[in-house]
């Protein structure tokens, strides 16, 4: 397809998604070359607002270099905006106008991404759906979170989207999947005969995946009332790494091979607990080793743990056993460490967004959300959810900037999980 035209069509182009992600992404992407040569943006919004606007807004958010300033000129010259309701179709048909008078030769595709609250959701799909349709190529719609704020309200609009574009054509996006340790877990998993093996009930204790940040609400405290860290992003960030983490190995690397396992893990899931956002940032997964069966050492082995920090600084750590270097034949915690900063030390890794909407472009759908995924994912939430609803249950206090209330230890060590203090890491420099 790299040959034909492609507009990309920003709905909400006077937003905040589409300021600090969607028009930078679109510029580094069109900046390394990583676009269809023949590409052209589009803005709509009902803002009366003009390009020039937009990149003022914009340009704090794209790190242009000054050598890359002509390039970056470039790229806004392929930029339009129109704006337009959203709840009129005249509206839409002059959208389609533009974008047709654009579309020269025998085949073009549109990529439609709807940085928009999701109160408007419903009208604009259906406009796209009777007005903006690709007429001589593929047409592929971008979607945010919220996908709904439980079962119900999910599955409405999955029904209500499933009656105007087929799952093919949408591509709904949870950003954790295009992080780079996230993308990993499966070649860790299944492109290793040392994890393979090992990675059931018989050998891991217990797995671990966290998430923290260490500042408050940040002024987005209503937002957080309305909303909630369960919504935010343990429904979905975190119950993507679980299915990564959790799933049997996929038949192929085909999307819907591995889609189908993750669905398959999810169905398994009654329902799921707790949360204690902290003291520092981090999001890991943390798989802790049974211990050593018929230990010969006096109970001085300690367990095994793969750590696979997502972020910050990726990397990959095996904490393991030693004997203690020296004239000594006694024992110590070590590790196997691939810090990514090190090892690949002049490799760039992408933002995750880079990654997402290239893959819409390429029309890999590995890295994005099935309806029946969501669906599956939301059931597991929904219960627990309503239930802090109606019943005002209340959380766990505990000290700002702490590791958090002692319950969520506790709740550590009724699920198999050994904390020993004992491991010593030392920063190489
Ligand atoms: P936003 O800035 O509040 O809204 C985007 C645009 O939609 C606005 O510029 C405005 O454009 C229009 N709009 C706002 N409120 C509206 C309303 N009540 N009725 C009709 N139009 C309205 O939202 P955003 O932060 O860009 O987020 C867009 C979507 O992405 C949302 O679904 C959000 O939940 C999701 N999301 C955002 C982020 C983020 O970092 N911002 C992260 C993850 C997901 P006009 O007035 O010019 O039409
Ligand atoms: P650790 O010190 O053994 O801690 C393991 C985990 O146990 C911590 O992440 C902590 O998580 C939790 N914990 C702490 N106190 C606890 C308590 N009293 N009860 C129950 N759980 C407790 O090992 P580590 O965190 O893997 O490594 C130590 C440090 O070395 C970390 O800062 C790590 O980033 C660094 N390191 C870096 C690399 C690398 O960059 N390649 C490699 C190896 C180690 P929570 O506080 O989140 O619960």
């Amino acid at each position: 397809d790299a040959q034909y035209p492609h507009v990309f069509v920003t709905l909400g182009a006077s937003g905040d998604l589409a300021r600090k992600k969607i028009y930078p992404t679109l510029w580094w992407l069109f900046r390394d070359n990583l676009l269809p040569s023949n590409t052209v943006f589009y803005g709509y919004a009902r803002s009366k607002t003009t390009i020039i606007e937009i990149k003022e807004k914009c340009r704090q958010y794209m790190k242009v270099k000054p050598e890359e300033e002509e390039c970056f000129e470039q790229f806004w010259k392929l930029n339009h905006y129109l704006a337009g309701k959203y709840d009129s179709r005249t509206d839409f048909e002059k959208l389609n106008q533009e974008l047709s008078n654009f579309e020269k030769g025998p085949v073009a595709n549109r990529l439609f991404y709807l940085a928009l609250p999701p109160s408007v959701f419903d009208e604009v799909t259906v406009h796209i759906r009777n007005a903006c349709m690709a007429q001589k190529g593929w047409t592929r719609i971008i979607i945010e979170k919220p996908f709904g704020r439980d079962l119900q309200s999910s599955q409405k609009l999955s029904d209500h989207l499933a009656s105007l574009f087929t799952e093919h054509q949408i591509y709904r996006i949870d950003h954790y999947l295009g992080k780079e340790m996230v993308q990993n877990l499966m070649t860790i998993r299944f492109g290793n005969r040392i994890f393979s093996p090992t990675w059931n009930r018989d050998n891991i204790a217990s797995i671990q995946i966290s998430f923290k940040e260490p500042f408050g609400t940040q002024g987005r405290g209503g937002y957080f009332d309305e909303f909630g860290i369960i919504r935010d992003i343990m429904q979905n960030h975190l119950l993507q790494i679980l299915t990564l983490v959790a799933m049997e190995k996929p038949a192929t690397c085909h999307p819907d091979d591995i889609r189908n396992e993750k669905v398959k893990v999810l169905k398994k899931y009654k329902g799921i607990g707790v949360e204690r956002p902290l003291n520092e940032r981090k999001a890991e997964v943390r798989v802790q080793f049974k211990d050593v069966p018929g230990d010969i050492f006096d109970g001085k082995p300690k367990r095994n743990e793969l750590v696979i920090r997502v972020q910050p600084g990726e990397a990959l750590y095996v904490k393991l056993m030693v004997k203690t270097p020296g004239m000594a034949f006694d024992m110590e915690e070590t590790e196997l460490d691939l810090t990514y900063g090190h090892r690949y030390a002049g490799v760039k890794l992408p933002d995750a967004y880079e990654r997402l909407i290239l893959d819409v472009f390429c029309g890999s759908q590995m890295h994005f959300v099935r309806s029946d995924e969501l669906s599956e994912a939301w059931r597991i939430f929904t219960r627990i959810l309503h239930t802090i609803e109606h019943e005002k249950i209340k959380p766990i206090p505990y000290t700002y900037g702490s590791r958090g209330p002692k319950e969520a230890d506790e709740m550590l060590i009724n699920n198999n999980f050994i904390y020993t203090g004992s491991y010593k890491w030392t920063p190489k420099v």
